[in-house]
């Protein structure tokens, strides 16, 4: 059987190259001797409901005003996120998923409700820049690295926890205490782009591991240079994966 990685709306929240995000968490599998495939929703298809991973990527204000109001009724990502299947919401996609995010003209806009946070525009200058932050989720040892750049600043409320803190380089969430993302149920939302799963292997192993239980070895392709290869074996070391140790007497 195929695990299902389910890409939304591209056209309009793809502006920063999120969409690679799909493509890592598919070869990731694939490296794994695993069947995966992308299934992209565009812009008139309907969102399936039976997905392994969801990701949503940024966008401009009016294209994530565009993409909220064509997911709003979506039954398919509700549906998905009801039985709690990983989702990775990046910037413009982190602030649709929220109860309201409010534009840089002043626009307030109801998100989906799905994550407890909500976006207001700040103050001064677009955050924009590289960020180094801790993880905050068990099993990432690494900190996660990416790049920011957006305009709202985003407040979490007492159903969402931070995804990490930031050490070093721009703001992450913008509030001032070094919040970056945000994590609720199955939603694993953030700031950074990179795309974020490319630069973070182990985020990507995270959501998988979630997805789909312990993931059998990663077979890297060969001829890699040794640091490329170093990054992209590192590994999300969580629950299912020392279980998985455990067994096999590591
Ligand atoms: N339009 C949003 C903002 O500026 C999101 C930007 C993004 O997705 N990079 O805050």
């Amino acid at each position: 059987m195929s695990a299902t990685i389910v890409l939304l709306l591209p056209e309009v929240l793809g502006t920063y190259g999120d969409a690679g995000n799909a493509a890592v968490l598919a070869m990731r599998l694939r490296w794994r001797g695993l069947d995966a495939d992308v299934h992209t929703v565009g812009w008139d298809d309907p969102v399936p409901a039976g997905g392994d991973v969801y990701v949503l990527g940024g966008g401009e204000d009016a294209a994530q005003m565009l993409a909220v109001e064509r997911l709003r009724d979506s039954a398919g990502l509700r549906r998905a996120l009801d039985r709690g299947a990983p989702t990775l919401a990046v910037c413009a996609g982190l602030q649709i998923l929220g109860r309201a995010f409010t534009v840089a003209d002043g626009t307030r806009v109801p998100g989906l409700g799905l994550l407890d946070v909500e976006t207001v525009p700040g103050r001064g200058p677009r955050r924009i820049g590289d960020v180094t932050a801790d993880a905050l989720l068990d099993g990432l040892d690494d900190p996660l690295v990416g790049f920011e750049n957006h305009g709202g600043i985003t407040t979490l409320g007492p159903g969402a926890t931070p995804l990490a803190r930031v050490r070093g380089g721009a703001s992450g969430n913008g509030t001032g205490d070094r919040a970056e993302g945000a994590v609720g149920g199955s939603v694993v939302g953030t700031y950074l782009h990179g795309p974020v799963l490319a630069r973070n292997p182990a985020l990507a192993d995270l959501l998988l591991t979630r997805a789909l239980g312990d993931l059998p070895p990663l077979d890297l392709p060969e001829g890699l240079p040794s640091s490329t290869a170093g990054r992209l074996g590192a590994r999300f070391r969580g629950p299912f994966s020392s279980a998985a140790a455990r067994r096999a007497g590591a």
